[in-house]
């Protein structure tokens, strides 16, 4: 069997694992498994690709070293990342990896676009030349508005530059012009491939990238880092055309596909239209709306949570990003074990877009051991939420904010959120009245049967355990 053979069986398999990676990565219970498909996929790709460099004859000593160098610094620095890395710090640390993909797929790009320049690829003659000078130009730009975008995820996720949108004037138009600059010059390209056409192409689509998720606000976030995947998916695709490697292209188009139908199905959870996040220019159609005086709120400390608590015999957790900072899934896990044990029915209500990233909520209550089969989705527990005896918001604010449903003018109007304040008491934990994310006020904390417990929720929480300790079964 020829090392080429082996190597195309090898790419299959992999692209086989990876599949089998996505599909148990769609659940709870089955994700362990998924992940350890996708490291031994990668592993095989990996392998396959070094065999094959070191079998080819034209490739140079000095490539083989660069290669086996660049995978040893991936994956030492991919390493370090993942197990330095705050839960609460996931979405950056994803934003900037995208980034590389689409930094990768411009460079790949460009040499591409040099080789056949210094006739490196003597078989790329006629219309097959004009194909490959098309797929540069299209890999290229993909890459390059990945790349920026990325980036400025990244800084507003990070919270290194503003969140709030940018709003230039005649933004749409300018997005519109951009595209049809970029159309224009992989025209020109296509017949005359000079250098200008592609570094005037490579500089609008990092403009373009940079507008498109600047333009963005920071309560729309989510949306964009799937979105972001799913163009880094594409850009690796392209770069699979440019390199003539299949499992790329396979790989890239499964990212790609997958990043997009994440995408659909959270604009569909935040009542957005996928097309308006495409252009770019969504989560400012309703302006911020006004100051209003809501009244005063009232406070709870912890001893008379926990006596609330247990003369409860229906109790919802909804947790939010300040679960996530406060680490406080493993007194949240021990409190729902205690009342369980009490026999109070304890279940979790979990929004969509709860915390910094899709699924953020069940990644630390899954690590926290609270039962799967208990953490249940907005959807199916909304219309129990009325029966409910207790509801504890535990570090969530937009997620539970009634002015999505009720205030035509608030930025998140529209936004489905999980609807907390219909149970007969509601406990909100946080550490003071200051707003979430969107940057919203949330006329919940100021409802009749609302009260606020402020500190650091895993102290409340903490203390709560206590106190109900104290009190005889
Ligand atoms: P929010 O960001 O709306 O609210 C979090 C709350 O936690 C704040 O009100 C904060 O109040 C409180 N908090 C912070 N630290 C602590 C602490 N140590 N102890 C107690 N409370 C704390 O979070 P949600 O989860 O409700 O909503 C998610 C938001 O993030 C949405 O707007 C969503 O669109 C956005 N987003 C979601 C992404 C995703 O994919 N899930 C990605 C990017 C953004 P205080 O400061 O007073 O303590």
């Amino acid at each position: 069997m020829s090392v080429d053979s082996i190597a195309t069986a090898a790419y299959l398999i992999a692209a086989l694992l990876f599949v089998l990676s996505l599909a148990g990565l769609s659940k709870n219970a089955t994700a362990k498994q998924g992940l350890t498909y996708g490291v031994v996929g990668m592993t095989i790709a990996l392998a396959a690709t070094i065999g094959l460099s070191l079998h080819d004859s034209t490739a140079r000593g000095s490539a083989v070293v660069v290669l086996v160098v660049a995978v040893v610094v991936g994956a030492a620095f991919g390493l370090w990342r993942a197990r330095v890395v705050q839960m609460t710090g996931m979405p950056e640390l994803i934003a900037l990896l995208h980034s590389f993909v689409g930094l990768a797929a411009v460079l790949v790009g460009w040499a591409s676009y040099l080789e056949v320049e210094r006739g490196g690829l003597e078989s790329f003659t006629g219309s097959l030349l004009r194909i490959h000078h098309a797929e540069v130009l299209i890999g290229i730009f993909i890459g390059a508005v990945t790349f920026t975008g990325s980036i400025v995820a990244y800084l507003k996720l990070s919270a290194k530059i503003k969140s709030a949108p940018l709003v230039l004037p005649g933004k749409n138009l300018l997005n519109l012009l951009a595209l049809l600059a970029f159309a224009g010059l992989m025209v020109y390209f296509v017949a005359d491939p000079a250098s200008w056409p592609i570094v005037v192409a490579t500089a609008i689509a990092l403009i373009f990238g940079w507008h498109l998720v600047a333009s963005i606000g920071g309560g729309d976030m989510p949306v964009v880092v799937s979105m972001l995947n799913s163009y880094s998916g594409w850009a690796a695709a392209a770069s699979g055309f440019l390199l003539d490697n299949d499992l790329l292209i396979v790989t890239g188009a499964l990212v790609g596909s997958s990043g997009a139908y994440l995408s659909y199905i959270m604009c569909q959870a935040m009542n957005r239209s996928f097309f308006s996040v495409i252009a770019g220019g969504f989560g400012v159609e309703a302006g911020p709306s006004g100051v209003v005086d809501h009244g005063e709120h009232r406070e709870i400390t912890a001893e008379e949570t926990a006596s609330l608590l247990d003369s409860a015999s229906s109790v919802v957790i909804t947790p939010g990003y300040g679960m996530a900072v406060a680490q406080a899934q493993y007194p949240v896990a021990e409190l729902t074990r205690i009342l369980r044990e009490k026999g109070v029915d304890v279940r979790f209500g979990i929004h969509p877009v709860a915390g910094r990233l899709p699924g953020h909520m069940n990644v630390l209550l899954a690590e926290a051991k609270v039962p799967y089969d208990i953490a249940l989705e907005m959807d199916e527990i909304n219309d129990d939420l009325a029966d409910t005896d207790v509801v504890l918001v535990i570090g969530a604010n937009d997620t539970v904010n009634p002015a999505a449903e009720e205030d035509p003018g608030s930025p998140i109007a529209g936004m489905p959120v999980l609807r907390v304040w219909e149970a007969k008491n509601v406990v909100v934990f946080k550490r003071s009245m200051a707003v979430g994310y969107a940057g919203v006020q949330n006329p919940l904390f100021f409802r009749d049967n609302t009260q606020m417990l402020f500190g650091d929720a895993k102290t409340k929480v903490d203390d709560i355990v206590q106190a109900l300790q104290r009190v005889p079964a």
